[in-house]
């Protein structure tokens, strides 16, 4: 297993359209693992293939709240075959927005068909939280970010803060300072997904 680097927004890979894979083949096994071993390491309760700059139809998962306790789940080609009239709104965050948390409004209740870890065709429903960090992660091999679903003017106010940060941080490593640990702590109700 190894530990990749997570892409921050605005990187132009974070808008792309991922790919289908063509099976669940030893690559691409290892390819989740690596993924999961990244998602654990941020930490973050879900990530997806794009966000470690690999343009393919790769998420994991690992939900462990009071109310939910999913383990690690991997999917490869997830698509949402059905979905409910009845919303949900979560404060969201991500991996790829660090720091930076908002409310999103999506379908309350989603299934999900995808292939298993031994490429076996599997269908999930979820609820609650898992279902928000199902779409959250589909998402992104979309090239969405859960900023697209909120306004113009406070999706461009987080993405400047973010471009500023990241100056910042390349002006103190050209500096030769050390980088700087995010002093904000997270938000107990966010989920960096
Ligand atoms: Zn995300």
């Amino acid at each position: 297993m190894a530990l990749r680097t997570i892409l921050t927004a605005p990187d132009p890979r974070l808008k792309k359209k991922s790919k289908p894979v063509a099976s669940v083949d030893a690559e691409v096994g290892q390819l989740m693992d690596d993924m999961l071993e990244t998602m654990y390491a941020a930490p973050g309760i879900g990530l997806a293939a794009p966000q470690i700059g690999e343009l393919r139809r790769v998420i994991v998962l690992d939900i462990d709240r009071e109310e939910v306790k999913t383990g690690p789940i991997v999917m490869a080609n997830p698509e949402i075959v059905a979905a409910s009239d009845e919303d949900a709104t979560y404060e969201e965050g991500c991996l790829s927005v660090p720091e930076h948390y908002s409310d999103v409004v999506r379908p309350a209740k989603v299934t999900v068909r995808y292939l298993d870890r031994d490429g076996g065709t599997k269908e999930m429903t979820c609820e609650g939280l898992l279902a928000t960090c199902v779409q959250h992660e589909i998402d992104h091999l979309d090239g969405i970010l859960f900023i697209d679903h909120i306004s113009a003017l406070k999706r461009n106010m987080i993405l400047r803060k973010l471009l500023k940060a990241r100056k910042e941080q390349e002006r103190d490593e050209a500096d030769g300072k050390p980088a700087d640990k995010p002093k904000s702590k997270k938000k107990e109700s966010a989920s960096a997904i």
